[in-house]
């Protein structure tokens, strides 16, 4: 199994922004250990973001967010991307839809992908549907995700995606299997 990260919309907005939730805050650190095993095991580590125009159909559910070139746009700072990272502009919920994702995870033999970021009911959510439709394991970190409308969002991924759910300490003996 040769594993990527792939972390979910950890930008301002959804964490001190407009889109924030009282749990997004909390995700933060767990999502710090996890990267920081990627990145000791120099496995691929790529961020899918939020980067909206004006008219992309979701704004006007959501109202203006992660604006493109905007400050709320950017990744949290504790989490930034480092040099030889991947990041990936999205327009919708689906880190695959319209975006290079697929191309990134074939062009490094990718077959399994780590989910950690926000919300785990929609954007993480989206991309892990599009994810096995492709074919992709998946594991999705339950403390360096949060959800916003659908608590049980963890039964759902392991009924529907066959997704394995793990904790951040356990990480680093999952990828280096
Ligand atoms: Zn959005």
């Amino acid at each position: 199994m040769k594993i990527a990260l792939v972390i979910v919309d950890m930008l301002n907005d959804f964490i001190e922004g407009p889109l924030k939730t009282k749990e997004a805050i909390n995700t933060v650190k767990a999502t710090e250990l996890v990267l920081d095993a990627f990145r000791v095991s120099k496995l691929p580590v790529i961020y899918v973001n939020d980067h909206h125009y004006i008219n992309d159909f979701e704004i006007m559910i959501w109202g203006k967010h992660a604006m493109a070139d905007t400050d709320g746009s950017k990744v949290f700072a504790a989490i930034a991307p480092q040099e030889g990272e991947y990041i990936i502009e999205k327009h919708t919920y689906s880190g695959f839809y319209g975006t290079p994702l697929e191309f990134i995870l074939r062009t490094n033999k990718i077959d399994a992908i780590m989910l950690v970021g926000l919300d785990a009911d929609i954007c993480v959510r989206h991309t892990a549907a599009d994810a096995f439709f492709r074919g992709y394991s998946i594991f999705v970190v339950r403390d360096a995700v949060a959800a916003r409308i659908d608590q049980s969002w963890e039964q759902y991924f392991v009924s529907v995606y066959g997704a394995k759910i793990i904790n951040s300490d356990s990480v680093k003996k999952i990828i280096n299997q």
